[in-house]
Protein backbone atom coordinates (compact mmCIF):
# COMPACT_ATOMS: atom_id res chain seq x y z
CA UNK A 1 0.00 0.00 0.00
CA UNK A 2 1.03 3.32 -1.14
CA UNK A 3 2.15 5.66 2.39
CA UNK A 4 1.95 9.13 2.42
CA UNK A 5 5.08 11.01 3.29
CA UNK A 6 3.40 13.43 5.77
CA UNK A 7 1.41 10.74 7.70
CA UNK A 8 4.04 9.68 10.47
CA UNK A 9 2.40 6.26 11.93
CA UNK A 10 1.74 6.09 15.60
CA UNK A 11 2.35 2.33 15.89
CA UNK A 12 5.29 1.13 12.61
CA UNK A 13 5.92 -1.78 13.83
CA UNK A 14 1.95 -2.84 14.09
CA UNK A 15 0.62 -5.24 11.13
CA UNK A 16 -2.32 -6.79 10.95
CA UNK A 17 -3.70 -9.11 13.92
CA UNK A 18 -3.04 -12.44 13.73
CA UNK A 19 -6.97 -13.18 14.28
CA UNK A 20 -8.05 -11.86 11.23
CA UNK A 21 -4.72 -12.85 9.48
CA UNK A 22 -5.28 -16.54 10.27
CA UNK A 23 -9.53 -16.33 9.77
CA UNK A 24 -8.77 -14.87 5.99
CA UNK A 25 -6.17 -17.89 5.71
CA UNK A 26 -8.79 -20.35 7.14
CA UNK A 27 -11.54 -18.76 4.95
CA UNK A 28 -9.16 -19.08 1.58
CA UNK A 29 -8.16 -22.92 2.27
CA UNK A 30 -11.99 -23.91 2.90
CA UNK A 31 -10.28 -25.01 6.77
CA UNK A 32 -11.47 -26.33 9.89
CA UNK A 33 -11.07 -22.56 12.07
CA UNK A 34 -9.65 -23.86 15.61
CA UNK A 35 -7.84 -20.00 15.61
CA UNK A 36 -9.70 -16.89 16.15
CA UNK A 37 -12.06 -17.59 19.71
CA UNK A 38 -15.45 -17.85 18.51
CA UNK A 39 -18.11 -20.46 19.13
CA UNK A 40 -19.59 -22.42 16.25
CA UNK A 41 -22.20 -22.98 18.13
CA UNK A 42 -25.22 -21.07 18.67
CA UNK A 43 -25.48 -18.60 21.26
CA UNK A 44 -29.52 -18.77 23.91
CA UNK A 45 -32.65 -18.35 22.42
CA UNK A 46 -33.93 -16.89 24.73
CA UNK A 47 -31.70 -14.09 24.80
CA UNK A 48 -31.78 -13.32 20.92
CA UNK A 49 -35.64 -13.42 21.78
CA UNK A 50 -34.94 -10.61 24.66
CA UNK A 51 -33.36 -8.49 21.82
CA UNK A 52 -36.54 -8.75 19.34
CA UNK A 53 -39.00 -7.92 22.49
CA UNK A 54 -36.91 -4.93 23.47
CA UNK A 55 -36.55 -3.43 19.84
CA UNK A 56 -40.44 -4.07 19.75
CA UNK A 57 -41.34 -2.26 22.90
CA UNK A 58 -39.00 0.46 21.22
CA UNK A 59 -35.96 0.23 23.01
CA UNK A 60 -34.01 1.62 19.98
CA UNK A 61 -32.94 4.62 20.91
CA UNK A 62 -29.60 6.04 22.88
CA UNK A 63 -29.25 4.95 26.15
CA UNK A 64 -27.41 6.37 29.53
CA UNK A 65 -23.61 7.17 28.54
CA UNK A 66 -22.48 4.50 31.30
CA UNK A 67 -24.47 1.99 29.72
CA UNK A 68 -28.60 0.96 30.53
CA UNK A 69 -28.88 1.49 34.18
CA UNK A 70 -30.95 -1.44 34.79
CA UNK A 71 -28.10 -3.48 33.39
CA UNK A 72 -25.51 -1.89 35.74
CA UNK A 73 -27.52 -2.09 38.43
CA UNK A 74 -28.01 -6.01 37.65
CA UNK A 75 -24.08 -6.00 36.75
CA UNK A 76 -23.61 -5.09 40.54
CA UNK A 77 -25.68 -7.79 42.32
CA UNK A 78 -23.78 -9.91 40.15
CA UNK A 79 -20.44 -8.60 41.19
CA UNK A 80 -22.06 -8.78 44.64
CA UNK A 81 -22.79 -12.24 44.46
CA UNK A 82 -20.25 -13.68 43.10
CA UNK A 83 -17.37 -11.91 44.78
CA UNK A 84 -18.72 -10.07 47.71
CA UNK A 85 -17.98 -6.57 45.70
CA UNK A 86 -19.65 -3.31 46.66
CA UNK A 87 -20.32 -1.38 43.70
CA UNK A 88 -21.72 1.31 42.56
CA UNK A 89 -23.53 0.76 39.58
CA UNK A 90 -23.96 4.69 38.81
CA UNK A 91 -20.19 5.78 39.68
CA UNK A 92 -17.92 2.62 38.75
CA UNK A 93 -20.05 0.31 35.92
CA UNK A 94 -19.50 1.78 32.82
CA UNK A 95 -21.15 -0.90 29.56
CA UNK A 96 -18.60 -0.65 26.53
CA UNK A 97 -18.43 -2.55 23.08
CA UNK A 98 -16.71 -5.24 24.03
CA UNK A 99 -13.54 -6.43 26.37
CA UNK A 100 -10.67 -5.17 24.13
CA UNK A 101 -12.08 -1.08 24.27
CA UNK A 102 -12.91 -1.53 27.75
CA UNK A 103 -8.68 -1.88 27.92
CA UNK A 104 -7.94 0.56 25.13
CA UNK A 105 -10.48 3.09 27.41
CA UNK A 106 -8.59 2.15 31.12
CA UNK A 107 -5.06 2.47 29.70
CA UNK A 108 -6.15 5.94 27.49
CA UNK A 109 -7.30 7.53 30.46
CA UNK A 110 -4.35 6.82 32.58
CA UNK A 111 -1.26 6.18 31.36
CA UNK A 112 1.01 9.59 30.56
CA UNK A 113 3.73 9.41 27.81
CA UNK A 114 6.32 7.39 29.41
CA UNK A 115 4.79 5.52 31.85
CA UNK A 116 5.44 1.89 32.45
CA UNK A 117 2.92 -1.01 31.48
CA UNK A 118 4.26 -4.42 33.34
CA UNK A 119 3.09 -6.77 30.95
CA UNK A 120 3.10 -10.63 30.32
CA UNK A 121 3.85 -12.51 27.62
CA UNK A 122 2.56 -14.04 25.78
CA UNK A 123 0.03 -11.36 25.55
CA UNK A 124 -3.47 -10.67 24.05
CA UNK A 125 -2.32 -9.11 20.84
CA UNK A 126 -4.27 -5.46 21.60
CA UNK A 127 -2.61 -4.96 25.45
CA UNK A 128 1.03 -3.71 23.88
CA UNK A 129 0.23 -1.71 20.95
CA UNK A 130 -2.44 0.20 23.43
CA UNK A 131 0.19 1.11 26.05
CA UNK A 132 2.32 2.16 22.98
CA UNK A 133 -0.02 4.48 21.20
CA UNK A 134 -0.72 6.43 24.49
CA UNK A 135 3.01 7.19 24.70
CA UNK A 136 3.66 4.55 27.58
CA UNK A 137 6.27 1.86 27.80
CA UNK A 138 5.51 -2.10 27.67
CA UNK A 139 7.68 -3.15 30.04
CA UNK A 140 7.68 -7.23 28.72
CA UNK A 141 7.79 -10.34 31.47
CA UNK A 142 7.64 -13.67 29.82
CA UNK A 143 5.63 -16.14 31.62
CA UNK A 144 8.02 -19.19 32.31
CA UNK A 145 7.71 -21.42 29.56
CA UNK A 146 6.05 -24.10 30.18
CA UNK A 147 3.92 -23.74 33.38
CA UNK A 148 3.05 -20.21 31.99
CA UNK A 149 2.56 -18.90 35.44
CA UNK A 150 4.42 -15.11 36.15
CA UNK A 151 7.58 -15.24 37.53
CA UNK A 152 7.10 -12.77 40.37
CA UNK A 153 10.97 -12.36 40.97
CA UNK A 154 10.99 -10.54 37.64
CA UNK A 155 8.04 -8.74 38.58
CA UNK A 156 9.72 -7.43 41.86
CA UNK A 157 13.08 -6.48 39.95
CA UNK A 158 10.75 -4.46 37.06
CA UNK A 159 9.14 -1.64 39.45
CA UNK A 160 10.74 1.25 39.11
CA UNK A 161 9.30 4.78 40.21
CA UNK A 162 7.62 5.16 36.17
CA UNK A 163 5.66 1.81 36.96
CA UNK A 164 1.95 2.82 36.37
CA UNK A 165 0.15 -0.27 35.55
CA UNK A 166 0.29 -4.19 35.82
CA UNK A 167 -1.68 -6.00 33.66
CA UNK A 168 -3.27 -9.16 34.00
CA UNK A 169 -5.39 -12.11 32.44
CA UNK A 170 -7.49 -14.79 34.39
CA UNK A 171 -8.08 -16.70 32.73
CA UNK A 172 -5.19 -16.47 30.14
CA UNK A 173 -5.36 -15.86 26.37
CA UNK A 174 -3.56 -18.01 25.05
CA UNK A 175 -2.63 -20.39 27.58
CA UNK A 176 -5.57 -20.93 29.89
CA UNK A 177 -3.59 -20.58 32.96
CA UNK A 178 -5.44 -19.03 35.88
CA UNK A 179 -4.21 -17.10 38.69
CA UNK A 180 -4.16 -19.03 41.96
CA UNK A 181 -4.00 -17.57 45.37
CA UNK A 182 -0.64 -17.51 45.85
CA UNK A 183 -0.30 -15.45 42.67
CA UNK A 184 -3.00 -12.89 44.74
CA UNK A 185 -0.61 -12.93 47.26
CA UNK A 186 2.35 -11.71 45.36
CA UNK A 187 0.39 -9.59 43.44
CA UNK A 188 -0.51 -7.60 46.99
CA UNK A 189 3.38 -7.79 47.93
CA UNK A 190 4.16 -5.79 44.57
CA UNK A 191 1.45 -3.14 45.17
CA UNK A 192 0.99 -2.40 48.32
CA UNK A 193 2.21 0.72 49.37
CA UNK A 194 2.62 2.19 45.50
CA UNK A 195 0.45 3.89 43.39
CA UNK A 196 0.51 0.97 40.83
CA UNK A 197 -2.78 0.36 39.24
CA UNK A 198 -3.99 -3.02 37.95
CA UNK A 199 -6.13 -3.90 34.68
CA UNK A 200 -7.39 -7.62 34.89
CA UNK A 201 -8.94 -8.16 31.85
CA UNK A 202 -11.39 -11.44 33.32
CA UNK A 203 -13.26 -11.81 30.04
CA UNK A 204 -13.32 -15.36 30.39
CA UNK A 205 -14.26 -15.13 34.36
CA UNK A 206 -16.98 -17.85 33.89
CA UNK A 207 -14.71 -20.30 31.83
CA UNK A 208 -12.38 -22.03 34.52
CA UNK A 209 -12.00 -25.85 34.91
CA UNK A 210 -11.31 -28.19 37.73
CA UNK A 211 -13.76 -26.72 40.32
CA UNK A 212 -10.54 -24.08 40.24
CA UNK A 213 -12.68 -20.22 41.65
CA UNK A 214 -11.97 -17.66 39.59
CA UNK A 215 -9.78 -14.79 41.17
CA UNK A 216 -11.56 -11.73 40.54
CA UNK A 217 -9.64 -8.45 41.32
CA UNK A 218 -13.37 -8.06 42.97
CA UNK A 219 -13.11 -10.47 45.26
CA UNK A 220 -9.76 -8.31 47.33
CA UNK A 221 -11.23 -5.15 48.27
CA UNK A 222 -7.28 -4.03 48.64
CA UNK A 223 -6.72 -5.10 45.08
CA UNK A 224 -10.22 -3.84 43.66
CA UNK A 225 -9.52 -0.17 44.71
CA UNK A 226 -6.74 0.60 41.82
CA UNK A 227 -8.39 -1.65 39.47
CA UNK A 228 -9.73 -1.80 36.47
CA UNK A 229 -11.64 -5.17 35.69
CA UNK A 230 -12.88 -5.58 31.79
CA UNK A 231 -15.48 -8.26 30.63
CA UNK A 232 -16.85 -9.61 27.50
CA UNK A 233 -20.59 -10.33 27.47
CA UNK A 234 -19.78 -11.79 24.12
CA UNK A 235 -17.63 -14.53 25.54
CA UNK A 236 -20.70 -15.30 28.33
CA UNK A 237 -23.32 -15.55 25.92
CA UNK A 238 -21.57 -17.06 23.14
CA UNK A 239 -21.80 -13.89 21.02
CA UNK A 240 -18.50 -13.18 20.35
CA UNK A 241 -20.44 -10.66 16.87
CA UNK A 242 -22.07 -8.75 19.46
CA UNK A 243 -18.79 -6.81 20.64
CA UNK A 244 -20.42 -6.03 24.10
CA UNK A 245 -18.82 -5.89 27.55
CA UNK A 246 -17.79 -3.57 30.52
CA UNK A 247 -15.73 -1.94 32.63
CA UNK A 248 -15.84 -2.30 36.34
CA UNK A 249 -13.58 0.20 38.20
CA UNK A 250 -13.52 2.65 41.69
CA UNK A 251 -14.87 6.10 41.01
CA UNK A 252 -12.28 7.83 40.50
CA UNK A 253 -10.57 6.08 38.12
CA UNK A 254 -13.84 5.89 35.79
CA UNK A 255 -14.04 9.37 36.32
CA UNK A 256 -10.81 9.13 33.64
CA UNK A 257 -12.21 5.91 31.66
CA UNK A 258 -15.45 7.99 31.26
CA UNK A 259 -13.76 10.89 29.92
CA UNK A 260 -12.16 9.08 26.91
CA UNK A 261 -15.34 6.83 26.73
CA UNK A 262 -17.94 9.63 26.25
CA UNK A 263 -16.63 11.01 23.08
CA UNK A 264 -15.45 7.79 21.52
CA UNK A 265 -18.30 5.77 21.70
CA UNK A 266 -20.43 7.63 24.09
CA UNK A 267 -22.84 4.88 24.58
CA UNK A 268 -23.61 0.69 23.13
CA UNK A 269 -26.47 -1.17 21.81
CA UNK A 270 -29.50 -0.32 23.50
CA UNK A 271 -31.44 -3.27 23.08
CA UNK A 272 -28.76 -5.69 23.48
CA UNK A 273 -28.06 -3.91 27.01
CA UNK A 274 -31.77 -4.15 28.08
CA UNK A 275 -31.65 -7.66 26.56
CA UNK A 276 -28.95 -9.01 28.63
CA UNK A 277 -30.24 -6.93 32.12
CA UNK A 278 -33.32 -9.02 31.66
CA UNK A 279 -30.97 -12.44 30.89
CA UNK A 280 -28.79 -11.45 34.09
CA UNK A 281 -31.48 -13.11 36.18
CA UNK A 282 -30.84 -16.21 34.76
CA UNK A 283 -27.75 -17.34 36.98
CA UNK A 284 -27.59 -20.74 35.90
CA UNK A 285 -26.81 -19.17 32.51
CA UNK A 286 -23.48 -18.13 33.17
CA UNK A 287 -22.83 -20.81 36.29
CA UNK A 288 -23.20 -23.80 33.61
CA UNK A 289 -20.71 -22.00 31.71
CA UNK A 290 -17.83 -24.22 32.79
CA UNK A 291 -19.39 -27.62 32.50
CA UNK A 292 -20.61 -26.96 29.72
CA UNK A 293 -16.74 -25.83 28.14
CA UNK A 294 -14.88 -27.78 30.18
CA UNK A 295 -16.53 -31.14 28.40
CA UNK A 296 -15.02 -29.24 24.90
CA UNK A 297 -11.81 -29.36 26.44
CA UNK A 298 -11.45 -32.42 27.24
CA UNK A 299 -13.30 -33.89 24.38
CA UNK A 300 -10.74 -32.22 22.11
CA UNK A 301 -7.50 -33.05 24.71
CA UNK A 302 -8.76 -36.79 24.77
CA UNK A 303 -8.72 -36.73 20.63
CA UNK A 304 -5.66 -35.02 20.49
CA UNK A 305 -3.59 -38.04 21.95
CA UNK A 306 -3.54 -39.54 18.94
CA UNK A 307 -1.90 -36.68 17.19
CA UNK A 308 1.55 -36.42 17.64
CA UNK A 309 1.12 -32.98 19.71
CA UNK A 310 2.18 -32.63 23.01
CA UNK A 311 -0.84 -30.62 25.50
CA UNK A 312 0.32 -27.63 27.88
CA UNK A 313 -2.94 -28.01 30.03
CA UNK A 314 -5.23 -25.21 30.15
CA UNK A 315 -7.46 -24.60 33.01
CA UNK A 316 -9.69 -21.73 31.46
CA UNK A 317 -10.91 -19.76 28.39
CA UNK A 318 -11.86 -20.85 25.21
CA UNK A 319 -8.28 -22.08 24.48
CA UNK A 320 -5.28 -25.13 24.80
CA UNK A 321 -1.84 -24.83 23.48
CA UNK A 322 -0.13 -27.65 22.22
CA UNK A 323 3.38 -28.11 21.17
CA UNK A 324 5.17 -29.42 18.43
CA UNK A 325 8.96 -29.52 18.96
CA UNK A 326 9.49 -32.87 19.51
CA UNK A 327 8.62 -33.47 15.44
CA UNK A 328 8.93 -30.13 14.14
CA UNK A 329 11.49 -26.93 13.60
CA UNK A 330 9.66 -25.40 11.64
CA UNK A 331 8.69 -21.86 12.92
CA UNK A 332 5.37 -21.68 14.18
CA UNK A 333 3.87 -18.96 12.01
CA UNK A 334 5.57 -21.64 8.88
CA UNK A 335 3.98 -24.37 10.85
CA UNK A 336 0.46 -22.58 11.65
CA UNK A 337 0.27 -21.67 7.81
CA UNK A 338 1.29 -24.62 6.29
CA UNK A 339 -1.32 -26.90 8.69
CA UNK A 340 -4.11 -24.21 6.68
CA UNK A 341 -3.05 -25.23 3.47
CA UNK A 342 -2.04 -28.51 3.38
CA UNK A 343 -4.03 -30.40 6.40
CA UNK A 344 -7.01 -28.07 6.38
CA UNK A 345 -6.96 -27.09 9.89
CA UNK A 346 -6.09 -23.32 11.80
CA UNK A 347 -4.63 -22.46 14.94
CA UNK A 348 -3.02 -19.61 16.18
CA UNK A 349 0.97 -19.47 16.57
CA UNK A 350 2.05 -18.71 20.00
CA UNK A 351 4.53 -16.52 18.54
CA UNK A 352 2.29 -13.54 17.78
CA UNK A 353 1.94 -13.27 21.22
CA UNK A 354 5.11 -12.27 21.91
CA UNK A 355 6.52 -8.76 20.88
CA UNK A 356 9.90 -9.99 19.43
CA UNK A 357 7.96 -12.82 18.38
CA UNK A 358 9.33 -15.61 20.82
CA UNK A 359 8.70 -19.06 18.97
CA UNK A 360 8.66 -22.38 21.51
CA UNK A 361 6.51 -23.85 18.75
CA UNK A 362 3.56 -24.37 20.53
CA UNK A 363 0.12 -23.51 18.78
CA UNK A 364 -3.29 -22.16 20.23
CA UNK A 365 -5.91 -24.28 19.41
CA UNK A 366 -9.82 -22.81 20.51
CA UNK A 367 -11.91 -26.16 21.57
CA UNK A 368 -15.19 -23.51 22.09
CA UNK A 369 -16.91 -25.81 19.09
CA UNK A 370 -19.46 -28.28 18.41
CA UNK A 371 -18.23 -31.82 18.70
CA UNK A 372 -18.12 -32.57 15.30
CA UNK A 373 -15.92 -29.97 14.51
CA UNK A 374 -13.57 -30.67 16.89
CA UNK A 375 -13.49 -34.52 15.40
CA UNK A 376 -12.84 -33.77 11.93
CA UNK A 377 -9.95 -31.16 13.34
CA UNK A 378 -8.06 -33.92 15.00
CA UNK A 379 -8.80 -36.49 12.11
CA UNK A 380 -6.68 -34.01 9.93
CA UNK A 381 -4.25 -33.45 12.61
CA UNK A 382 -3.45 -36.89 12.95
CA UNK A 383 -2.13 -37.32 9.33
CA UNK A 384 0.37 -34.83 10.19
CA UNK A 385 3.98 -35.81 10.85
N1 LIG B 1 -9.24 -9.98 26.27
C1 LIG B 1 -8.95 -11.22 25.91
C2 LIG B 1 -7.89 -11.95 26.66
C3 LIG B 1 -9.61 -11.82 24.88
O1 LIG B 1 -9.30 -13.06 24.50
C4 LIG B 1 -10.60 -11.12 24.20
C5 LIG B 1 -11.21 -11.83 23.07
N2 LIG B 1 -12.02 -11.50 22.39
C6 LIG B 1 -10.90 -9.82 24.61
C7 LIG B 1 -10.18 -9.27 25.64
C8 LIG B 1 -11.91 -8.95 23.96
O2 LIG B 1 -13.21 -9.26 23.98
P1 LIG B 1 -14.24 -8.50 23.08
O3 LIG B 1 -14.47 -9.34 21.87
O4 LIG B 1 -15.44 -8.35 23.92
O5 LIG B 1 -13.66 -7.17 22.71
N1 LIG C 1 -10.20 -13.03 21.56
C1 LIG C 1 -10.21 -13.73 20.35
C2 LIG C 1 -9.00 -14.65 20.27
O1 LIG C 1 -8.10 -14.56 21.06
C3 LIG C 1 -10.24 -12.92 19.10
C4 LIG C 1 -10.64 -11.50 19.18
C5 LIG C 1 -10.31 -10.78 17.94
O2 LIG C 1 -10.35 -11.33 16.85
N2 LIG C 1 -9.92 -9.57 18.09
O3 LIG C 1 -8.95 -15.43 19.40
Amino acid sequence: MAELPFVQSKLPEVGTTIFTVMSQLAIEHNAVNLGQGFPDFPMPDELCRLVDDAMQKGFNQYTHMAGYPLLRERLAEKAAFLYGANINPDTEITVTPGGTYAIYTSLTGVLQPGDEVIVFEPAYDSYIPNIEVNGAVAVRIALEFPSYRIPWDKVKKAITARTRMIMINTPHNPTGMVLQEEDIEQLRLVVNGTNILILSDEVYEHLIYDNIPHRSMLRYPDLMQRAFVCSSFGKTYHCTGWKLGCCIAPAALMKEFRKIHQFNCFSCDTPKQVAVAEYLANRDAYLSLSAFLQQKRDYFRERMRATPFQCIPSSGSYFECYSYGHFSEEKDTDFATRLTKEYGITAIPVSAFYKNGEDNKVLRFCFAKKETTLEKAVEKLRNIA
